[in-house]
């Protein structure tokens, strides 16, 4: 390899400039690489032109065919052989690349599309009385000539890559390419909600086959959003998010972002825009995950949809060919409104869990006969509600009797209904299944409350908050509890002692091999010392300074927070169990626990209604 390199050197020949041809047959390279790309540059200037009507064509993954028409005000004869040419761009005039407020601005698209296949765009100036169109075949220019168009701009790309042979080689399967461009085109028409778009396979018979189609949104600017996202993410995802709205120093962000119980196993869904561009980028999606931390275990990501606006002079869009990254004037600033808007967003609905949790939980309920299914009414699980023996009914009509009154078992007679506080969504507690599973009665259906998983976050969040006021109670052990620890674990927990005391958790050194807990949290309880100072040793990874624990705090926290719960078997109290369920409604993030799983689940009448055919 070092051979034939220092041979080609030797052959060095003299500097010259590159011809416009391969000029662009590189550009072609990094603006666009793939299909989906050329797609993307295509509907772009279709948006800068104003369209408020953009239709999508492709074939074969976009690799033999890209059309997009629009209705935009067009391009005038005149201009034509510009629009192709290289840095010819009508929308800056390069004085300040730091007020842009088109989405093209480098004048290269359709000239490296024009090297890299064979491009024409067919085109009527808003007001002239024809149409004219120009074509570019492997760089190779035909002169402008009338064609025939009502209105706008169509554009199309024939055979791309076939000039370039390499990069067609880089091409993935037609089915991987076509996903690419349906990602692309969505996301411009999420951030785009006055524009219609529609989106079309041609297959190889030459049917087209739509893949999706939206009308324009009218309506106030904000509900067009979230309408547009409504329609393009999906109703499990809206109905399952929360609304973010936040601003600071002229700065805002707005969208949807999901309930923690919403998330998926990877971060395809998280579709982020700064000032209508959909972008990628890690400052964003890394603060996208640092709002969710405390909710979301590691290796669930939540979906999202949000769009990022601030002044141009604010942002540097011009630091990738393809415009999916940018540069903050203060990334900080941005990181903070995103971490704290979500944040906000999800404490204020953060006892709704999941509606998709109870849909599914309903579908797995089986009606009459099936033995097979856990959670059949009928199955030995359920044995105490089965056999009782019938209830003669004396009001003569069918109507099962109502769950309270009837339920077999449980602890129900401290809570009658009138003492309810008017918020108390999560009902009246009424018996408690299997040692852990609370099932309480609301004014529309029942709640089923995990204990644990609440139990565990409500510790969580009065762990946080005493922390943050540096008041985390510490309760000291009369006598202390010796742990043994073997190196380098035991230095590693000491060396962090002096941070984990305002956690309430107070240690020392007792000898070789061991430490001594003096106090621990008082929220704890009879916490089980060993395993807590254990899995705090495995929190606090190797090597790291004191400064670290700080900032593993919430995760230190939320380990407190499940030694100290309410372990699954604890028998509870009528009493004991109203008052779990007021606490949940009025804590933060209540809905889940800190591993992300639902805390409780609702089943409405209705919906019970449905599982035995009433409805
Ligand atoms: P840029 O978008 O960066 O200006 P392009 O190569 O994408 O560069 O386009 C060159 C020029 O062609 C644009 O500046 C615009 O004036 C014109 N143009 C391209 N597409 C359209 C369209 N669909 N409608 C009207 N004008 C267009
Ligand atoms: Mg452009």
């Amino acid at each position: 390899m070092a051979n034939s390199r220092s041979s080609t050197a030797a052959k060095r020949r003299p500097i010259r400039l590159l011809d416009e041809f391969s000029v662009n047959r590189i550009a072609a390279g990094e603006v666009i690489e793939r299909p989906a790309a050329a797609v993307k540059e295509i509907v772009e200037n279709s948006i800068d032109a104003e369209a408020s009507q953009i239709d999508i064509e492709f074939s074969n993954g976009g690799k033999s065919l890209i059309r997009v028409a629009d209705n935009g005000i067009g391009i005038d004869p005149s201009e034509l052989p510009l629009a192709i040419a290289r840095h010819a761009t009508s929308k800056i005039d390069g004085s300040d690349l730091l007020d842009i407020d088109t989405f093209g601005f480098r004048g290269e698209a359709l000239p490296s599309m024009g090297a890299a296949g064979r491009l024409t765009v067919t085109s009527r100036r808003q007001g002239a009385n024809s149409a004219f169109s120009i074509k570019v075949d492997g760089g190779t220019v035909s002169p402008a000539k009338p064609a025939a168009l009502l209105t706008g701009t169509i554009v199309e790309l024939e055979r791309l890559f076939h000039a370039t042979p390499a990069r067609l080689k880089f091409l993935r399967s037609d089915g991987a390419e076509t996903k690419a461009i349906v990602a692309a085109v969505k996301s411009l028409a999420m951030a785009h909600p006055r524009i219609a778009f529609s989106l079309s396979e041609i297959a190889p018979g030459g049917k087209p086959r739509t893949v999706f189609k939206v009308t324009a949104e009218s309506g106030e600017p904000n509900s067009a959003v979230l309408e547009r996202l409504r329609k393009l993410v999906g109703k499990d995802f809206t109905e399952n998010s929360v609304v973010v709205d936040s601003q600071r120093d002229g700065i805002r962000l707005f969208g949807y972002s999901s309930l923690p119980t919403f998330a998926r196993g990877a971060a395809t869904q998280q579709h982020l825009f700064v000032n209508q561009r959909p972008v990628r980028d890690k400052l964003l999606h890394g603060a996208l995950r640092a709002a969710y931390m405390d909710v979301l275990p590691k290796g669930r990501f939540p979906v999202a949809a949000l769009f990022l606006e601030c002044p141009p002079h604010l942002v540097d869009v011009n630091v990738h060919p393809a415009k999916t990254e940018v540069r903050f004037r203060d990334p900080q600033l941005v990181r903070s409104l995103i971490v704290s808007g979500i944040r906000r967003a999800l404490a204020n609905e953060g006892h709704r869990t999941s509606s998709t949790i109870s849909s599914a939980m309903s579908g797995s309920f089986r009606r009459g006969g099936n033995y097979k299914n856990d959670l059949d009414f009928r199955s030995d699980r359920y044995h105490l509600y089965e056999s009782r023996e019938p209830q003669a009914r004396g009001d003569g009509t069918d109507r099962p009797p109502s769950l309270p009154g009837d339920f077999p078992f449980g602890d129900t007679q401290d809570a009658p209904d009138e003492c309810l506080p008017p918020n108390a969504f999560l009902g009246a507690a009424r018996a408690q299944l299997h040692g852990n599973y609370i099932i309480a009665q609301t004014t529309t259906g029942i709640a089923l409350v995990d204990q644990h998983a609440a139990h565990e976050r409500l510790t969580y969040e009065e762990l946080k908050r005493q922390f943050s006021q540096r008041a985390v109670e510490a309760q000291a052990l009369l006598i202390p509890e010796i742990v043994d620890l073997v190196e380098p674990e035991r230095s590693r927990l000491l060396d962090s002692a002096e941070a984990l005391e305002p956690l309430g958790l107070v240690i020392e050194p007792f000898g070789i091999g061991a430490v001594a807990v003096q106090a621990v949290p008082a929220i704890l309880g009879e916490a089980n010392c060993k395993d807590l100072v254990q899995e705090i040793v495995d929190e606090l990874e190797d090597g790291r300074p004191n400064s670290v624990v700080e900032k593993r705090i919430n995760e230190i926290l939320s380990r407190m927070a499940c030694h100290g719960s309410v372990r699954s078997g604890r028998k509870m109290s009528g009493a004991e169990m109203n008052a779990l369920l007021r606490k949940m409604e009025e804590t933060p993030n209540s809905g889940q626990c800190n591993h992300g799983r639902p805390t409780y689940i609702t089943l409405s009448l209705k919906d019970i209604e449905k599982l035995f055919n009433r409805r």
